[in-house]
């Protein structure tokens, strides 16, 4: 079940390089971590969020409403485009995503899914900002701590219900 996303490692090493401002083991219901990082034509998510956010509940799931619950939530995922929305003018196309759910007993009730996105641009750029739809997608999520990668910089910020789009 822990199948390696080659980009998850790449995003932790800029995390923690930074003073580890995304810290492993960090799970808040509501809120969500994501990664954002810019480079050449590539333009690289990472989300990682209490399952609780997306989908009600953090166990195995138990009945046909909850199977129902995280397909659908993987499917979301499958269509990127639904989630995040680059610059329209960098003309960014998506690779459904990789979605890592937890297997098995979770640790203290609590489970992390994963999820890396990855958007490939024809006119990079013009890539400038990534307005984040996830909030629309998954009512019970609040806010989203980001770490953002771009123009050679790194910064973090927030993102809300209210404020939804990134800009670099
Ligand atoms: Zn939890």
């Amino acid at each position: 079940m822990h199948k390696v996303i080659a980009p998850i490692g790449l995003f932790l090493a800029v995390a923690s390089a930074s003073g580890g401002v995304i810290a492993a083991g960090a799970h808040q219901h509501g809120v969500a971590l994501l990664t954002v990082a810019a480079e050449d034509n590539r333009l690289e998510l990472e989300l990682s969020a209490p399952l609780e956010s997306l989908v009600g509940f953090e166990h195995e799931p138990r009945n046909e409403k909850e199977r129902k619950a995280v397909q659908a939530m993987k499917d979301s995922f499958r269509k990127p485009e639904t989630l995040f929305a680059p610059s329209a003018a960098a003309q960014c196309t998506a690779t459904p995503a990789e979605v890592e759910l937890p297997g098995g007993d979770t640790k203290d009730g609590h489970a992390d899914m994963h999820a890396a996105v990855m958007f490939e641009c024809k006119t990079p750029a013009a890539l400038k900002n990534l307005e984040v739809m996830l909030f629309d997608a998954f009512p019970r999520l609040q806010r989203l701590k980001v770490q953002l990668v771009a123009s050679g910089k790194q910064s973090g910020m927030e993102l809300t219900r209210q404020k939804r789009r990134l800009a670099w």
